[in-house]
């Protein structure tokens, strides 16, 4: 081709875009995350964390990428017309999962039971899983938290609890016993009541004899069960002495496929590499976990680590979604100046990285009381009160704070190639599951009530800190008025919870004691010149620092 023709292709010269970001290391890159993991007992699983976090910045943002564009399928039959119910999922989703499992994201903290600090080195893992991707996230969460449900009973936890803590990814549809790794879902939700699931109509009829270990045949259906190709669910129905709690193999203790019905997969907002299906129970063998007629109590032990995992998912999404945003913002110019360089971004950008550093550190703070929550009672009802406050703020700020890092890339923060659209899809999504925002409101109030140390442990959190800022000072003494007022409490309850979220979040950052992020928050939180919005900071925060120590 002669230079007059080559040239007529040759439009224009493309320039002003930011490089790719990937490789990098998400953990080595996250200073707030490697000091609050030091800060709450986790520094021994550096090395740990260092390696997922290379994985991730790497192999597993590409999978992430793979494992969502290509949705899971359901084969309802084999060639051959048998039923068989089973989900295809890519092979980028198995690859997640085992490097997921490999990694420990499932199961770190109960292989290192004995070391303080497991829970958070745990935690600090699925953060960076979720940053490549949160479908797989949950079949790990869901894993991970069947633990304590499994260990109330002996013979349940004798024979699967190695398979659970085993680092290898079974994907094969064989039964649990014949694998070499096992992973859990767990199914309560059913049509007529989520929240309430009291109202669960799924009859449970003993085989033989009745009560705890027990074999019982269910009947009837559950209207969200995620990841249905996990080896066991932990399921609720209903007995003689109403609702109690059961483990549901995939596959029967004769060796068939259990009679689990898969109706079909649910066509969701987002969520796209994990499969969530209606399924239908035709006297599927179940064995009785805990205690008959105490299935919530039984089965909330799961749905509190759960729970802490919604507070750990959505500020996972936060961080990958500031990154992004950061990242772009180095490399393009407007105006003649980089982004990063204009007043008005580096507002908006250190008030995310705020929001973001907040959302981490209070999640691992949790972490550590879970950690402890075994030998200390007020841990343990610091987490209790904790995890719900946690999981109400935390997971409703990630919509709109995926929103505004979308906003800073652009038009090509809202193009597919880009991360930023499936975070916007995923964003909402922990807020719904596992309690929605009410229903963590209502948890609040209920333990204040109920558990008058949930309350005690509330406010040694602040007295821990007292004196180190005025203004969370003054945030708590209101507070204190306000609680005290127990006129229209459930009506108050959101504001309250908020107000609870934020002062907890500044005295989890002040206790770190990094003052550049601990005073920043404090005075943009609790200062009172803050819009709806985020970037509506005071105009004397130190902007670039806060940036510059987000990534
Ligand atoms: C992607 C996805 C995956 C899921 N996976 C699973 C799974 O694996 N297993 C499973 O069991 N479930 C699963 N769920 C279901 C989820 O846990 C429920 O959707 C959730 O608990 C809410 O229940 P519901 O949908 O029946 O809503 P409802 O219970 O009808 O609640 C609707 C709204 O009413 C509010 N509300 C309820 N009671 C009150 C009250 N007293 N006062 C004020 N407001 C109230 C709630 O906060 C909510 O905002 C999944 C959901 C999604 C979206």
């Amino acid at each position: 081709m002669n230079d007059a023709i080559k040239n007529r292709f040759t439009t224009h010269d493309v320039t002003n875009q930011a490089p790719p970001l990937v490789p990098y290391n998400a953990y080595a890159t996250d200073t707030a995350l490697r000091e609050a993991v030091a800060h709450e007992g986790g520094a021994w699983a550096e090395k740990a964390l260092g390696d997922l976090g290379a994985a991730v910045g790497d192999e597993m943002m590409a999978l992430g990428f793979l494992a969502n564009e290509n949705k899971p399928v359901f084969k309802p039959f084999d060639r051959f017309g048998h039923r068989i119910d089973e989900v295809e999922f890519h092979p980028a989703y198995h690859r997640l999962m085992s490097l997921g499992i490999q990694h420990g994201v499932a199961n770190i903290s109960w292989q290192h039971a004995e070391r303080s600090g497991a829970h958070v080195a745990r935690a600090a893992m699925m953060y960076l899983h979720s940053q490549a991707d949160q479908g797989t996230s949950c079949p790990l969460t869901m894993t991970h938290a069947a633990v304590p449900v499994l260990r109330q009973s002996a013979v349940l936890a004798d024979s699967w609890l190695p398979r659970i803590f085993s680092t290898e990814y079974d994907l094969r549809h064989v039964p649990a016993w014949e694998k070499r790794g096992n992973t859990i879902g767990m199914g309560m939700t059913e049509k007529q009541g989520g929240s309430d699931v009291r109202a669960n109509t799924t009859r449970a009829y003993p085989v033989g004899a009745s009560g705890p270990d027990q074999l019982y045949q269910l009947v009837g259906h559950k209207w969200f069960m995620s990841a249905p190709m996990c080896d066991a669910f932990l399921v609720l129905a209903q007995t003689e002495r109403g609702i109690s709690c059961f483990l549901l193999p995939r596959f029967a203790p004769s060796g068939e496929r259990n009679a689990i019905r898969i109706q079909r997969l649910k066509n969701k907002l987002g969520d796209w590499s994990n499969a969530s299906a209606e399924v239908e129970f035709h006297g599927a063998l179940a064995w009785m976990v805990g205690e008959e007629g105490r299935g919530i109590a039984t089965i909330l032990e799961m749905v509190a680590l759960t729970r802490e995992d919604c507070m750990i998912g959505s500020a996972a999404i936060m961080r990958q979604a500031l990154v992004q945003a950061i990242h772009h913002c180095r490399h393009r110019k407007a105006f003649g100046k980089f982004l990063i360089d204009q007043p008005l971004m580096q507002m908006v950008l250190a008030d995310l990285a705020l929001e973001s550093e907040a959302a981490m550190a209070f999640s691992l703070r949790v972490a550590r009381a879970i950690d402890a929550s075994t030998r200390d009672p007020a841990a343990a009802a610091f987490a209790r009160i904790a995890t719900a406050i946690g999981k109400y703020w935390i997971c409703k700020r990630c919509p709109p704070f995926v929103n505004e890092a979308q906003e800073c890339l652009g038009g090509a923060g809202y193009v597919e190639e880009s991360i930023l659209p499936r975070l916007y899809r995923q964003a909402p999504l922990n807020s719904i599951w596992e309690g929605s925002g009410n229903i963590q409101c209502l948890d609040v109030l209920r333990a204040l009530a109920r558990e008058p140390e949930t309350r005690e442990a509330l406010f040694a959190e602040f007295t821990g800190v007292k004196g180190a800022n005025a203004l969370l000072d003054a945030e708590v003494a209101g507070l204190a008025t306000q609680l005290a007022d127990t006129v229209d409490l459930e009506k108050r309850s959101r504001y309250l919870v908020e107000r609870m979220a934020l002062a907890l979040q500044a005295a989890t950052l002040l206790g770190a004691g990094n003052a550049l992020v601990a005073d920043n928050f404090c005075q943009s939180r609790f200062g009172g010149l803050r819009g709806a919005a985020f970037g509506s900071l005071p105009a004397n925060v130190p902007a670039t620092k806060l940036i510059e120590r987000a990534f």
